[in-house]
């Protein structure tokens, strides 16, 4: 083993919890490598997840606003007249102009990812990573096979969409997951969506706006199970107004690939566990995601994977092995993102221990962090749902604003934005912030921010929020609810 093989951390896969990692690491003084498979860094949050996928429904939101949305109510071509969009006959926009936005992120996102590891000394290597032992990585790539050498290693190899077998079928390009439908090359006009969890609800009401007839299925009786029940029937409302059928409480048994008449393509009839039957021009299975840990090398040396492929880790990510660390979609919930990024920083800063060298900020995640759902409207939220507070008995009440009670609300034209409040009578501290509407995602955070520095509801009250602005939500809600515990009537 020569020195140049040797590194103080080897990491697993360049997605957020890797290049976090990486880059905490190599601040630290350590010396780095990054090991991906992939030609690109990125990993799936830039290639296939995360960046196409909000590329697309940016673009998706813009047209829905210029073609039907608000913009297109002044333009004369939206449904003033109170005529459903559905109700309407749909132009499909051209699907290869939408991807056009994902086509100039995604490779300038990697770029600057790929020079952020390059000025920070983080050296990468291509190829596929195996582990051999506690401090040692094989990486073969079609040059060859190289052995490395680390003090730690970090695996940070993501998950991947699973398809139950049941469903698949020997027709090409007909059932899709996240993955196969960035290579799509047309919207379709008929579209099945199984799975009604965050990247289902997502990709239904994206293609909903688009113009797609959708139906939405899930064996579960709700739709985004662990949203604030008021925030997702708002979000069922608007996708119904869409025209977006909703079929809970039964699940896809089969799918019948159909060839078309004098054509090599193929359609779907997806057959349901409640007798029904949906015909549609594609099937798009969103039914979980299992970690990519086959041919690892992870249980040889007695690493815990379960069935789903998910690592097990302690809370600062260490396996069983300690030299070995795991983050990121790979350990499982909640597999954003956000979070990767935070769990690769702070699983180096506890290996190196670089607390007690006073270079690492915060060793555990926060208990609270945000959720940002891109459906459209979007939706976002921090801290407990009313569910969640009533189950456990807590005494508070909810603040509402909603968007339409807003000068910015009326201008972007967003009549379904809502935030709510939860607010704990006794402390008036924040409990809960759950928003659904143009940009609840950014939104949120001013909530965070109150949660975090223990702030209460009084600080909106008090604050002076710039005019006409999305945000005054906050202040109307904080109204809302501060107005309930001192048994003020509220006027409206
Ligand atoms: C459709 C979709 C939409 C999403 N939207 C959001 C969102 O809006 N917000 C959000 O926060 N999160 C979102 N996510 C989740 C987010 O993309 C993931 O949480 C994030 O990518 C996880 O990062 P990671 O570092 O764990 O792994 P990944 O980003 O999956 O990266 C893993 C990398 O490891 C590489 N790799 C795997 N095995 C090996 C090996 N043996 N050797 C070498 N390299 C290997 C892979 O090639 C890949 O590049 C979305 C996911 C999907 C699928």
């Amino acid at each position: 083993m020569t020195p140049e093989s040797r590194f103080d951390l080897i990491v697993i896969g360049s997605g957020p919890a890797g290049q976090r990692a990486a880059l905490q690491g190599a601040k630290g003084g350590k010396r780095v490598v990054i090991i991906e498979d992939q030609p690109l860094v990125g990993g799936a949050c830039v290639h296939q997840g995360t960046i196409p996928s909000k590329s697309l429904r940016e673009s998706i939101y813009r047209y829905g606003l210029s073609s039907r949305g608000a913009l297109g109510s002044e333009l004369g071509e939206g449904s003033q007249s109170g005529e459903k969009p559905a109700e309407k006959k749909k132009q499909l926009p051209d699907l290869k102009r939408l991807w056009r936005r994902r086509d100039r992120v995604i490779p300038n996102e990697s770029a600057v990812i790929q020079d952020q590891l390059r000025r920070n000394g983080v050296l990468v290597v291509h190829g596929r990573g195996r582990l051999t032992g506690p401090n040692s990585v094989e990486v073969k790539s079609q040059t060859g096979t190289q052995h490395l050498e680390g003090q730690f290693i970090f695996v940070a190899t993501g998950a991947s969409p699973v398809c139950p077998a049941q469903l698949k079928a020997d027709a090409p390009g007909l059932i899709l997951d996240s993955n196969t439908l960035l290579g799509m090359k047309r919207l379709p006009r008929t579209l099945v969506v199984l799975g009604a969890g965050v990247i289902g609800a997502e990709y239904a009401s994206m293609f909903s706006i688009a113009g797609t007839q959708v139906t939405l299925v899930d064996k579960r009786t709700e739709v985004l199970s662990s949203v604030d029940r008021e925030i997702a029937a708002q979000l069922i409302q608007r996708l119904e107004h869409e025209g977006t059928k909703i079929a809970l409480g039964c699940e896809a048994t089969r799918i019948e690939a159909r060839k078309k008449r004098g054509s090599d393509e193929y359609t779907a009839r997806v057959h349901l566990s409640n007798g029904t039957v949906v015909d549609a021009e594609k099937v798009l299975v969103c039914l979980g995601r299992a970690g990519n840990t086959a041919g690892l090398g992870l249980q040889e040396l007695g690493i815990q994977v379960d069935d789903r492929g998910l690592v097990k880790v302690d809370r600062h990510f260490a396996t069983s092995v300690p030299s070995i660390y795991a983050v990121g979609d790979v350990v499982g919930s909640p597999a954003l993102a956000a979070t990767s990024y935070e769990q690769g920083r702070i699983a180096c800063g506890h290996a190196f221990d670089f607390d007690r060298e006073g270079k690492a900020v915060e060793l555990e995640m926060p208990v609270n962090f945000p959720y940002g759902i891109y459906t459209i409207p979007e939706i976002s939220m921090i801290g407990k749902t009313e569910e969640q507070l009533r189950a456990e008995g807590a005494s508070f009440v909810t603040g509402r604003a909603r968007y339409r009670e807003l000068a910015r609300g009326q201008i972007v034209g967003d009549r379904w934005g809502l935030l709510k409040l939860l607010v704990d009578r006794a402390t008036l501290r924040i409990l809960g912030v759950h928003i659904i509407g143009d940009n609840a995602a950014d939104l949120i955070h001013i909530g965070q921010a109150v949660m975090a520095f223990d702030g209460d509801v009084r600080y909106f009250i008090r604050s002076v929020f710039n005019y006409p602005t999305l945000a005054e939500a906050y202040k109307t809600a904080a109204f809302h609810a501060y107005n309930q515990i001192h048994g003020l009537t509220r006027h409206k």
